[in-house]
């Protein structure tokens, strides 16, 4: 058989070996463990690089800054070896609560998209539970809510009575519900105590924000979602108290909740908050060094399910000296992997495999996205190559997305994602192809006739 391209390189399967994909329409047609045997239109020669079923973020907002938008969100993507990205719905100026809107958003993507996109549904504070079961039948990959309100109309609090009903209804769509899960009331009378006081360093950012108001909202979560009987997602958790009271709600009650940590919690602490201020502002804040190096820890036990970025890239203005003003959130996705595969697999922390399953195989299966996050045959054939031995230095340049402001700048890396490539197509190689053939991802909640409906 003549495959569309074959390329060779170290594949990463549940072993690592060198050999060779052949791919046809988009689709990984064979796999053998030797060079040179396969024939193909196109050639790739990636000897001595890890090439990777293309990784997966389940945490990305394309639409928080709208100048970011799908187009550059997507190149990120591209150039940072994620081959598949799921958008989050608070987009700006309209959430994600609406059918209608929902709609309208896959229409951008498979306009706009460098890289594959599934896209999160989200709820009006009230009244807005009716639209769930559409946006799980049109695909939406989850239904994600917030226990905190960072605005009434577009990122609101919703009241438990809804979370429950929301949780109920995801359940017989099929789908997921994931929780941004912060107590409001610690956190918003911390920031207001320390505003009057007038206490804004940096510092005061990750103090507003203790560990409790993280595990709170947590455990009212998984308490609703063990008699409801539901599947729950939470994501950013930032400490590893809250790990442990997930694992151990998880192995009481038997209740179906996963959760994610970011890549800047197990890199990054409040040492880096302190001295970078903005540029380390996130929700959940940094944590201690202490605290962190007891998350990574969890992470190199497998404690911890999947990885994201929680992409949400803000230009920061460097000459706020209230933290309390600047905008939360870092930019992610150019960055993430190469960061992650520097201090994970180059110190030796991680095996080549729990990479492959966190950034990419354990996302696939936890949304229930067929035919991608391993490598075979009958899969699409999104791989991402990483050279291991190639070193370079990050800086302000090497970015698609706006924001360019992050705390490893100025660092040297080791190991570079060298191409990405999308069903077959390269779509990076150093350089963006132009190549917009994203498409959008169904969720597990799909159903074929909805496509059809006016
Ligand atoms: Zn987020």
């Amino acid at each position: 058989m003549k495959f569309d391209s074959v390329i060779s390189g170290k594949i990463v399967t549940d072993k690592v070996f060198e050999g060779e994909i052949g791919v046809k329409n988009g689709k990984i047609m064979a796999i053998k463990d030797e060079s040179g045997s396969m024939n193909g239109e196109k050639y790739y020669d990636c000897e001595g690089q890890y090439i990777f079923p293309g990784f997966i973020d389940s945490h990305v907002h394309c639409f928080s800054n709208p100048d970011e938008g799908i187009e550059k969100t997507t190149k990120a993507a591209a150039h940072g070896g994620i081959t598949t990205i799921f958008d989050m719905p608070y987009d700006r100026p309209y959430p994600i609560n609406h059918i209608d809107l929902f709609k309208q958003k896959t229409e951008q993507v498979n306009k706009y998209a460098y890289v594959d996109m599934g896209l999160w549904g989200t709820i009006a504070k009230c009244k807005g539970t009716e639209q769930i079961t559409k946006m799980a039948e049109y695909g939406a990959i989850g239904i994600k809510l917030s226990t905190f309100e960072t605005d009434v109309e577009r990122f609101p609090r919703i009241p438990d009575i809804q979370i429950k009903q929301a949780m109920e209804l995801a359940k017989n769509a099929g789908i997921l519900v994931a929780f941004h899960a912060e107590s409001e009331e610690i956190i918003k009378s911390k920031i207001s105590e320390f505003k009057e006081k007038g206490l804004t360093k940096a510092i005061y950012h990750n103090l507003s924000r203790p560990p409790e108001s993280e595990s709170l909202a947590v455990i009212k979560l998984i308490e609703l979602a063990y008699w409801t009987n539901s599947k729950i997602h939470l994501v950013h958790i930032s400490h590893p108290h809250t790990v442990e009271l997930i694992e151990s709600f998880r192995k009481a009650y038997n209740v179906d909740v996963t959760f994610e940590t970011c890549y800047q919690y197990t890199t990054l602490s409040t040492e880096d908050l302190k001295k970078y201020g903005s540029i380390a502002k996130c929700n959940p804040p940094l944590r201690t060094p202490d605290e962190v190096k007891c998350l990574t820890n969890q992470v190199l036990n497998n404690r911890i399910e999947f990885i994201t970025s929680d992409h949400a890239p803000w230009v920061k203005d460097l000459n706020e000296t209230n933290i309390f003003n600047s905008p939360s959130g870092l930019t992610g996705l150019d960055i993430m992997i190469p960061v992650m595969f520097d201090r994970f697999i180059n110190k030796g922390l991680l095996s080549i495999i729990q990479f492959k399953n966190m950034f990419s195989t354990n996302i696939a299966r936890r949304f229930g996205i067929k035919n991608k996050g391993i490598i075979k045959e009958g899969y699409d054939a999104d791989l991402t190559v990483i050279d291991p031995k190639k070193t370079w230095q990050l800086d302000e340049t090497c970015y698609e997305s706006i924001s360019n402001q992050s705390v490893f700048n100025g660092e040297f890396l080791q190991g570079k994602v060298t191409k990405t490539f999308l069903r077959g197509t390269l779509i990076y190689d150093g350089e963006i192809k132009n190549k917009k053939m994203g498409q959008y991802i169904k969720g597990p909640g799909f159903k074929e006739e909805m496509l059809f409906e006016n």
